[in-house]
């Protein structure tokens, strides 16, 4: 079976496009496993509910149609109830509640399942925040991808400036530390590495030292232990 390869990692620290390139090198499949829980947040918003009942957000987590296809380019391409959500599910007020949505254990059961179906298959890498702790323990390869909070925030709010949305670096970094502060603190799979992932601070690297790192830790086939 091709490798599974678990990358976690608090936000902005480049997950999405390490994993992405990664993928594309490989010849794996990705899965961005925090856009799920970003289609869920979508739903709860138009729906205006309470962002702080665990119940109604379970429910709604079961009840919507959740879809993942994948674009020739490696991209994940996110459908919710048969609609094109990939570019709504970024904006900023997504980004704010997405977190509350995370931490409800019924809505994390029904995504961790979905996560699980796709592991099972192998070859992939997801990226999340409980990808090497619970979603795949048994991956063949774990990464937790990390960097200092404001280089998180600069990469970020280069992200959104490309998009031609505006915020100044302390609001980026105001909003990615409660993120983290949720995602860390939640009961139900936490933020954190697992025991024998190899941990990666980016701070000081590109993206293409952290993909080649990745790839030659891969095809060496020396997982466990840190850089
Ligand atoms: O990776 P991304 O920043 O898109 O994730 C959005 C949010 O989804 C995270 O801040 C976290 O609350 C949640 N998440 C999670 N578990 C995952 C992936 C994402 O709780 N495996």
């Amino acid at each position: 079976m091709k490798p599974r390869i678990a990358i976690d990692g608090p936000a902005g620290a480049g997950k999405s496009t390490v994993a992405r390139a990664v993928a594309k090198e490989l010849g794996l499949a990705y899965l961005d496993t925090g856009a799920m829980y970003r289609a869920v947040t979508v739903a709860g918003l138009r729906r205006g509910i309470d962002f702080e009942d665990e119940e109604v957000l379970a429910a709604l987590a079961a009840e919507i149609d959740l879809a993942v296809e994948y674009s020739d380019d490696g991209q994940n391409i996110i459908f919710l109830n048969g609609e094109n959500v990939t570019e709504t599910i970024r904006e900023p007020v997504v980004n704010r509640h997405v977190s509350l949505v995370a931490r409800c254990p019924g809505v994390r059961a029904v995504m961790v399942e979905k996560q699980r179906e796709i592991g099972r298959r192998g070859g992939v890498v997801m990226d999340g925040r409980d990808i090497g702790t619970n979603v795949m323990t048994e991956a063949e390869f774990k990464f937790y991808l990390t960097a200092s909070l404001t280089e998180r925030a600069r990469r970020r709010r280069a992200e959104l400036l490309a998009k031609g949305q505006t915020l100044t670096l302390e609001q980026m970094i105001e909003e990615i530390a409660a993120r983290d502060k949720i995602d860390s603190e939640r009961e139900v799979s936490p933020l954190r590495p697992a025991d024998d992932a190899i941990i990666i601070d980016s701070t000081e690297m590109t993206i293409d030292e952290v993909v080649s790192l990745i790839v030659a830790t891969v095809t060496r086939g020396n997982a466990g232990g840190n850089t």
